[in-house]
């Protein structure tokens, strides 16, 4: 049903994907808010590689319009500007909601707090009854609980939706010995352990998303959302940014 497709079965490396996108992204060469081109992008990415029959979840963040952290400097006081946080999260994801279905992809919108007119509470099986159906679903305003980000919720919804990956989409391609934009001579990772991005102290995601992940088996993929295929690539096991592993 609902134009879910499982005939290019043959061609995925994951039938189920946890996608997270930065916030701040789609600003594209803006400084704030949502940028309709690079929204435009992403969603004609994200419709390639469902059209091959993967299911999808999606956790967006909220960086290009509020984070909790910022809150301190204009007198908002840290779990009222986490809360903040979680609401700009939830307009990137109504956007992006928008614009897959404009795309023609059915999609579904799940809230880490009750926003009723708006969208569903995050329920588990439901979530995974609406992967079945081949609708995408975007989680909303985090986990619901201030002091986390969204990183850790695309880790812990990963784990409880069976996600085979988390596929974070930066504008680094990958993970690399040293910040890359400050040492020319940083190389990049093809393939990393958990245990050695500890070791050496690489910045991939904080620590409660990346100990969920090591904890729990998950691999994550750290790659460049902004190059045009490279998610469809990444998808048809193709080496794309960084995978990392448990060994
Ligand atoms: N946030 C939170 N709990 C969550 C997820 C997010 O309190 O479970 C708040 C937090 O203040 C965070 C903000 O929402 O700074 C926006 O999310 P994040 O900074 O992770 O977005 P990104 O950096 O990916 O754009």
């Amino acid at each position: 049903m609902i134009g879910h497709q499982l005939k290019n079965y043959s061609k995925m490396k994951y039938k189920r994907i946890l996608l997270k996108l930065s916030g701040e992204a789609l600003m594209g060469d803006n400084s704030y808010g949502i940028d309709s081109k690079r929204l435009q992008e992403y969603a004609t990415e994200i419709k390639n590689v469902h059209d091959l029959g993967v299911e999808i979840a999606i956790v967006i963040g909220g960086g290009n319009i509020f984070r909790g952290v910022q809150a301190g400097k204009v007198g908002i006081d840290r779990v009222q500007g986490d809360y903040m946080g979680m609401l700009a999260t939830l307009i990137n994801a109504m956007a992006l909601q928008s614009s897959l279905e404009q795309n023609g992809m059915y999609t579904r919108l799940m809230s880490g707090i009750k926003v009723e007119s708006v969208c569903e509470p995050f329920i588990r099986r439901r979530a995974i009854r609406h992967l079945e159906k081949g609708r995408i679903v975007i989680f909303g305003a985090g986990i619901g609980n201030p002091y986390f980000t969204t990183d850790s919720t695309a880790s812990l919804r990963a784990i409880e939706i069976e996600a085979e990956v988390v596929l974070k989409g930066t504008r680094v391609d990958g993970v690399y010995t040293a910040d890359p934009e400050k040492d020319k001579n940083a190389t990049r990772y093809a393939n990393i352990t958990f245990q050695e991005v500890y070791e050496k102290n690489l910045n991939v995601m904080d620590m409660t998303a990346f100990t969920l992940c090591q904890e729990n088996n998950l691999p994550i993929i750290v790659f460049d959302m902004n190059k045009t295929d490279n998610l469809l690539h990444l998808i048809q096991g193709n080496e794309v940014g960084t995978l990392i592993t448990s060994n």
